[in-house]
């Protein structure tokens, strides 16, 4: 899920927040085929485990490499 809003300034869209419910991913890769910037992918990493549902539900700061 993902809220963003159109900057005026420039007039471009810029990014709030973007979460990815692991809950729910079944890892189909459709979001990664489909991305038109390239800016998603799947990697190797698996080790994000969780003994609740709601622990699922990862923000930027998790899922993004820098
Ligand atoms: S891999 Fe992407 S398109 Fe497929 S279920 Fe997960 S988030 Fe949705």
């Amino acid at each position: 899920m993902a809220e963003a809003y159109k900057d005026p300034a420039d007039n471009k869209r810029k990014t709030v927040s973007y979460t990815v419910d692991f809950g729910r991913c079944m890892f189909c890769g459709l979001c990664v085929e489909s991305c038109p910037k390239k800016c998603l992918v799947h990697t190797t990493d698996y080790e994000l485990v969780s003994y609740n549902r709601a622990g699922m539900v990862l923000g930027k700061d998790k899922i993004v490499k820098r």
